[in-house]
């Protein structure tokens, strides 16, 4: 990967992100967009949007979504201990014992997620496991007064951000779902200022894909798109305990990830396959049988329907605060969907026959 989409990569991973349209990650994917967009803009709901080569008639849509799995506050205790209920999907364990960011009027405020001693947890708290409601933030609050001082109802919070490098091109953080996908289609966009395009292009940073595709929604009713590609993280078999059977024979470092079903326009899908083999991209297929949870399907529905497709780049762990991608994968996905769109002569018909 390059010294600079590398440097944008940790630049965006240290910005947290919970709704998607908190002002330091926009600022981050606005600028890195300046580079490479003919004109970036931003609209109402929060998305963010470069882009090129406008005066076609025939539009492409390229989405990722830049917010994160989060927390928001809703009380705070007499003691100072701080509630909360979750942004997006959590598994409840990851969080014990977490550093986390608050994001306030005032500025980031840093607590931790504890929880009871192991010693003194009796054998039914052992059995029950864990639930998002039992776990507390602490601040380090003398009382409520102290720390409503720093914090206040409805404020969010993240895992704080930790970018590390692993072995052979791995990198961890939490976030990269989707904070990758809103990276690809900026450096997508990058990878096409110089080609001949016959289409236009819009790259566009969505907001509130774990809540429900909101920005997508939104932001495809708008721009109204012949065609739209999402980028999202995906599911991998690869580590101890993960069941090929559900998720399909996929890996960290061997490709992209296709799909195949319902929310893939066949000619859609066949293309970026084709493209793949032409410019010897590796890719690896995953069995899609209905709507996807990503954006792809938000785009797919949107006005009278739109050729869709969802390129995923493998993750483990992912909604941890240790997802982990690879960085040849990443690098990949840019190239896959950059010549998918230099492929398109606007003469293609989508409609399945
Ligand atoms: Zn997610």
């Amino acid at each position: 990967m390059n010294a600079d989409a590398l440097t944008f990569l940790k630049n965006l991973m240290k910005q947290p992100s919970p709704s998607g349209f908190e002002v330091p990650a926009q600022k981050v994917i606005r600028e890195r967009l300046r580079l490479f967009a003919d004109r970036v803009t931003g609209d109402v709901h929060g998305n963010l949007i470069g882009a090129l080569n406008e005066k076609a008639k025939t539009k492409v849509m390229l989405a990722g979504h830049v917010d994160e799995i989060g927390l928001m506050i809703t009380h705070v205790d007499d003691k100072g201990f701080i509630f909360f209920s979750a942004i997006g999907g959590w598994d409840a364990p990851v969080a014990v014992g977490q550093h986390v960011c608050i994001t306030t009027a005032k500025g980031p405020v840093y607590g931790v997620i504890g929880r009871k001693p192991v010693h003194l947890l009796d054998q039914a708290e052992r059995e029950k496991g864990v639930k998002l409601e039992d776990l507390w933030i602490d601040i380090g609050a003398r009382n409520k007064a102290d720390a409503l001082k720093a914090v206040a109802v409805g404020d969010s919070v993240v895992i704080t951000p930790d970018f590390i490098e692993l072995k052979n091109e791995l990198v961890s953080s939490r976030a990269f779902d989707d904070r990758v996908g809103a990276w690809v289609v900026t450096e997508a966009l990058g990878a096409l200022r110089r080609r001949k395009l016959n289409v236009a292009v819009y790259a566009v940073a969505t907001v509130q894909e774990e809540i429900g595709l909101r920005g997508a929604i939104t932001s495809a009713y708008h721009l109204k798109p012949d065609i739209g590609i999402a980028v999202d993280v995906g599911f991998t078999s690869d580590y101890p305990g993960a069941d090929p059977k559900k998720v399909g024979d996929t890996a960290l470092g061997k490709g992209p990830i296709l799909h195949q079903g319902a929310n893939i326009n066949p000619v859609l899908g066949k293309l970026l396959c084709d493209t793949a083999r032409r410019k010897k991209i590796k890719f690896q297929m995953q069995a899609e049988p209905r709507g996807t949870g990503t954006d792809a399907n938000a785009i797919q529905l949107a006005r009278g329907g739109c050729a869709a497709a969802l390129v995923s780049v493998p993750s483990r762990y992912i909604h941890s605060p240790v997802e982990v991608v690879s960085l040849r994968d990443l690098d990949a996905t840019v190239a896959l969907v950059a010549e998918t769109v230099a492929a398109l002569t606007a003469r293609e018909n989508f409609i399945p026959s």
